[in-house]
């Protein structure tokens, strides 16, 4: 039973009052949220109520996909995190989501004035909702599922966010670095 007070709980309300605090756009903090709540519709959840249907992830075929799964485990999107972990000497290698909502919000901390730290902040909201879309057109329009096509909309969100996030210009990675150029 959850107790008042329990870290987890205060945890989720500290990771919820941030994910509204951003200034990403609306559908991807209602994605957020939702993913927060366990709420998004990932086979395994939507099994509750289909019984008869698959739960296997569809990029690697060896698991459930949960949240857990899709965003912290699939070991199709493990060389991913590592790429960006590099890019922003960061560890984003999850066992479960609550270490990832950890991290997401631990990189939003108060040295985040930064230009360049803010864009940071962007990584994991960015690869989440990368992953998100490009599960989904696998899925729903069998669209194939390319880790590179997922890269490059991880670039171009942490790009379009950012720009308009700290009026750059531009933000780019250059050879495994994030770089920003000014507006
Ligand atoms: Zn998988």
């Amino acid at each position: 039973m959850v107790e008042k007070g329990d870290p987890e709980v205060l945890n989720m309300v500290e990771i919820t009052r941030w994910i509204w605090r951003t200034r990403l756009p609306l559908k991807v903090r209602i994605f957020l949220w939702m993913a927060l709540q366990g709420r998004i519709l990932t086979k395994e959840y939507r099994a509750i109520w289909r019984s008869t249907m698959s739960t296997t992830c569809e990029l690697c075929r060896v698991a459930p996909e949960s949240i857990d799964h899709l965003f912290c485990l699939c070991p199709v999107l493990l060389p991913l995190w590592r790429t960006l972990g590099a890019a922003t000497g960061r560890s984003l290698v999850f066992s479960n989501r609550m270490e990832l909502w950890e991290q997401m919000r631990d990189f939003s901390g108060p040295t985040s004035a930064r230009a360049l730290a803010q864009v940071e902040n962007l990584v994991i909201p960015a690869t989440l909702w990368a992953i998100w879309l490009g599960r989904n057109k696998l899925l729903f329009a069998r669209e194939r599922f390319y880790v590179e096509n997922i890269w490059d909309n991880v670039l171009f969100f942490i790009s379009a966010w950012g720009c308009s996030l700290v009026g750059a210009r531009r933000v780019r990675m250059v050879r495994g670095e994030l770089q920003i150029e000014p507006g």
